[in-house]
């Protein structure tokens, strides 16, 4: 049987082999999942969907519960690989990577738990332990975490030798980032034949989000475009603005290409940036009026060809431009507006 503290170690760490020993103890056929796994399951999935925290802390004394939660995780991967919408992939790693700092930053025994999950994950490092670093980890290590954040990129940190020298915050996020990756590289994992109950749960979870994201965009739309015939890339960039998510160069110049093609006007562009963070209005209307053309030749929107060349493309659209997948699904829904709304 497990202790208590290791049942708490494999529910903060879901993805660690710890977990997994706890499953095999715990195996379950997937039609007999009980109904409080999938429960757990639907909320981990919700709380990732809304961008919201998923943290559990009130489990740890009670080992069914903290059982149920770690069965809720592998579930929780099967339900939004039937979801299909990577977007929602990446925010479920997100939640992981945000669960992950949170549990290991907040530790008791802060220091051995960072080295327990390094242990656990395999990460080479050395440990220095001084005041300032709690260890050193190989370069090419480091950089597997792909931080993007300019205080985390490899050109900020102490160097020595090829070690890179963390201290404990910054292993701590380092750790969180390779919880994130290894999330995300194990999804979508491979369906064979799932219970209806659980395809019915994906159904519902899938509409959900769909719901939401139509609720984001109606509010964002003052009624004259039509955000929810965006194709999927381009749907993506705009939720995370709405969210006020930050959003990398390539995809907001992509975005704002898009958007002046179907006649948003540059305030209303700069508006949509306003939410996100480091916005400097002044700097964000003069880059959306070089787009917009101001009187000159406006930038045009990318192929799917380019958008892929930018890791932006989210599905395999039957198209070759984004504004062809927004012209056909306007057509559907309001067939004599296409031709005056998408501006060529
Ligand atoms: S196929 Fe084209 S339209 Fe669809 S998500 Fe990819 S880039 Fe966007």
């Amino acid at each position: 049987m497990f202790s208590n503290s290791e049942l708490v170690f494999a529910q903060h760490y879901p993805f660690s082999s710890s977990a997994k020993q706890v499953l095999k103890k715990q195996a379950f056929e997937l039609n007999q999942t009980p109904e409080g796994v999938i429960g757990r399951a639907a909320l981990m999935l919700s709380a990732a969907a809304k961008g919201k925290s998923y943290v559990q802390e009130h489990l740890v004394h009670s080992p069914d519960l903290l059982v149920q939660e770690i069965q809720a995780f592998p579930i929780a991967k099967i339900l939004v690989s039937a979801i299909d919408r990577p977007d929602l992939w990446d925010r479920f790693a997100e939640l992981v990577a945000n669960n992950t700092f949170f549990y290991l930053t907040n530790a008791k025994n802060r220091r051995e738990t960072l080295l327990e999950l390094a242990s656990d994950l395999k990460v080479k490092f050395e440990l220095h332990n001084s005041e300032l670093f709690l260890v050193r980890i190989p370069v090419d290590s480091f950089l597997q975490a792909g931080f993007k954040e300019d205080f985390m990129k490899l050109v900020n940190q102490p160097i020595e030798k090829g070690l890179v020298f963390l201290p404990e915050n910054d292993f701590a996020r380092f750790l969180s980032e390779m919880a994130r990756e290894k999330t995300r590289d194990s999804l979508p994992v491979a369906l064979p034949s799932i219970p209806k109950n659980l395809v019915e749960v994906a159904r519902q979870l899938k509409e959900q989000l769909v719901h939401r994201q139509k609720k984001a965009f109606s509010f964002a739309l003052a009624g004259k475009l039509d955000p929810n015939a965006f194709p999927p890339c381009i749907a993506k960039i705009y939720a995370n603005l709405l969210e006020g998510k930050n959003v990398g160069h390539a995809a907001r110049f992509n975005v704002a290409t898009f958007l002046v093609a179907i006649g948003f006007a540059p305030g209303q562009i700069v508006e949509l940036f306003k939410k996100t963070p480091n916005f400097n209005e002044k700097v964000t209307r003069y880059q959306v009026e070089r787009i917009a053309g101001r009187g000159k030749a406006r930038y045009a929107p990318s192929s799917c060809a380019k958008i892929r060349s930018y890791n932006l493309c989210l599905a395999h659209c039957p198209v070759s431009h984004p504004l062809q997948f927004y012209e056909r699904e306007l057509k559907k829904t309001s067939p004599q507006k296409t031709n005056s709304v998408v501006q060529k």
